[in-house]
């Protein structure tokens, strides 16, 4: 049987360091502010933008909270992030995407100070990455190095095939696994042979969007599982990009969805905003 990575566990052992962390930076006289812009109110974001205030709140720093009408305009968006990125006081800033289809979501990314960039998305933060330099790293990935590395897997070495390419998650985590001296491959859409280029896996990263879609023909045996994909059906149930059921009996370690790469997103987010606060 699979050993089970449970990010419900590691995500709340992280908030809890972060905890202490913040506490410590308050006594020298060191205080955080994320500011969470919405613009519109779409559920699944609000559900998002609540998970996060609650997240700042645990750890102890504040979230300064920005609920804007679906009709804001793209320039009174800017003007707002040029605000926060002038006040001293706001270490963090974040803009809930998706935005609404009148505002240019990469100009909006690249108008957030890169000093303030705690998502990770602006080019500035992507290239330092790139070239192994100090910045701020997309939180899903960033977390998905937390659960390998909290669970003892072992990443030099070994061959990392991902799936999925985006910018959020493919490709910021294909250039993390490698700073971790991985040898990697990254897959797509486009890719032939998928399946073989998988079964030569030894950590496979599963983010496509696509429910169930890997089971355990893609499977080497013995292999690491990430399964990054949240479905949720009409019943309110979630599943992955991954067949959990049929998978699991073939490799050493496996997520679950959920409780696995879902939890560690807003902890890697609160480790941005602590690290935003000594910068
Ligand atoms: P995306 O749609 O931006 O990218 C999907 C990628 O999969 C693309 O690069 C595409 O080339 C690739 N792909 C699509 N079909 C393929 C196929 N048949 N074979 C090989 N590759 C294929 O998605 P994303 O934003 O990277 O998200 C992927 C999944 O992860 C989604 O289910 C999303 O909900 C989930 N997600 C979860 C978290 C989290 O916190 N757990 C965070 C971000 C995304």
């Amino acid at each position: 049987m699979a050993k089970l990575i449970d990010g419900k566990h590691i995500s709340a052992e992280i908030k809890e360091e972060l905890k202490q962390k913040v506490a410590e930076l308050k006594a020298e006289g060191i205080t955080g502010a994320l500011a969470v812009i919405q613009v519109g109110d779409d559920p699944a974001s609000s559900v998002y933008v609540r998970n996060k205030k609650k997240a700042c709140e645990f750890i102890g720093i504040d979230s300064l909270s920005y609920e804007l009408s679906e009709e804001t305009t793209q320039e009174e968006l800017l003007e707002l992030i040029e605000k926060l990125n002038q006040d001293e006081k706001v270490n963090g800033i974040l803009v809930q995407l998706p935005v609404p289809k009148h505002i240019d979501e990469n100009t909006i990314i690249k108008a957030i100070s890169p000093s303030k960039d705690v998502d990770g998305f602006h080019p500035q933060s992507v290239g330092a990455l790139t070239i192994g330099q100090k910045g701020f790293v997309s939180c899903t990935p960033a977390g998905i190095i937390q659960l390998l590395k909290r669970s003892d897997v072992e990443i030099e070495g070994k061959h990392c095939v991902i799936i999925g390419r985006s910018n959020i998650v493919g490709k910021p985590m294909a250039l993390l696994m490698l700073r971790e001296n991985a040898t990697v491959t990254i897959t797509h859409s486009r890719t032939k042979n998928l399946k073989e280029i998988c079964k030569a896996a030894d950590i496979l990263i599963v983010a496509i969007g696509k429910k169930e879609f890997v089971d355990a023909s893609y499977l080497k045996e013995g292999a690491v599982v990430i399964d990054v994909g949240i479905h949720r059906d009409e019943n309110n149930k979630l599943s992955g990009d991954v067949k959990f059921d049929e998978v699991e009996p073939l490799c050493s370690a496996i997520t679950p969805v959920p409780g696995g790469v879902g939890p560690m997103t807003i902890a890697m987010l609160m480790n941005n905003c602590v690290e935003a606060m000594t910068k």
